[in-house]
């Protein structure tokens, strides 16, 4: 079941559920892409048409934090579980680990997703990395990026260019990849290589993780005042 807010659909499942869904994808024959609605992307896709088309074309799109679920609850719906981007890429990779199937990293800066790559494969012995590729080249290159995707067979792709950059990548080349699933998952690769720190448990309890965010990159405060922009064009306009 989806909801929409703002127009864009977010499907109301729990973390359980959502690699449920993926390992149904795994099975199935064709690339599947897997979108993080947050109260950002949803305002960005106001302005951006094909930002709007890509996310309501999403096989997934998983209620990525506490701002979808309170807009949720003033619209009177029903998404009460939060499912974050790094969470479900970290129970990807414990899947991929114990079905066989290979991870591809793209994105952060030079070095960044190699580190992230060796903290995984340490956390999960056996996992396939089939293959890394830092996010800071020309978007000219992306077509060769995708080829040598699909060249190392990979079965995921976790893509972490930030939005929309990480979207139109999927949108364009995500075919080409030939992979089953492609999941956007932002800045995910700095916390899994250990360069950021991941809020401790009580900001995660509390649904507070951009604040943590918030005290350690101040220059995020414009992204975090979105916030309540957000909601109040949830509250106000039907989707
Ligand atoms: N990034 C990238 N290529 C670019 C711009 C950004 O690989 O051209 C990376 C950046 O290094 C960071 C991620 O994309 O790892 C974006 O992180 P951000 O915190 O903006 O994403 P969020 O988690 O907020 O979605």
């Amino acid at each position: 079941m989806k909801e929409s807010i703002l127009g864009i659909p977010t499907d109301i499942v729990t973390l359980d559920e959502a690699v449920t869904r993926v390992q149904e994808m795994l099975n199935d024959n064709k690339p599947h892409f897997i979108a993080s609605v947050n109260p950002e992307i949803c305002l960005a896709a106001q302005e951006n048409n094909l930002l709007k088309e890509i996310l309501k074309a999403a096989d997934l799109g998983i209620p990525d934090g506490i701002g979808i679920i309170l807009a949720s609850k003033l619209r009177r719906g029903q998404i009460r579980a939060r499912v974050t981007g790094i969470d479900l890429m970290q129970s990807l990779v414990k899947l991929a680990a114990s079905e066989k199937k290979s991870i591809y990293l793209y994105g952060a800066a030079e070095g960044v997703a190699a580190e992230a790559a060796a903290n995984l494969t340490k956390a999960h012995p056996g996992l396939q990395i089939a293959g890394i590729q830092h996010g800071y080249i020309a978007t000219e290159q992306e077509g060769e990026v995708a080829k040598n995707i699909a060249a190392s067979k990979a079965d995921m792709v976790f893509i972490g260019l930030g939005s929309p950059r990480q979207e139109f990548f999927v949108s364009h080349h995500g075919n080409a990849t030939k992979a089953k699933v492609l999941m956007v998952v932002g800045g995910s690769f700095d916390v899994l290589s250990g360069r950021l720190p991941r809020a401790p448990q009580i900001y995660q309890r509390l649904g507070i993780e951009w604040l943590y965010r918030l005290l350690l990159q101040p220059t995020r405060l414009k992204r975090a005042l979105n916030l309540p922009r957000f909601l109040l064009q949830a509250l106000v306009k039907k989707s």
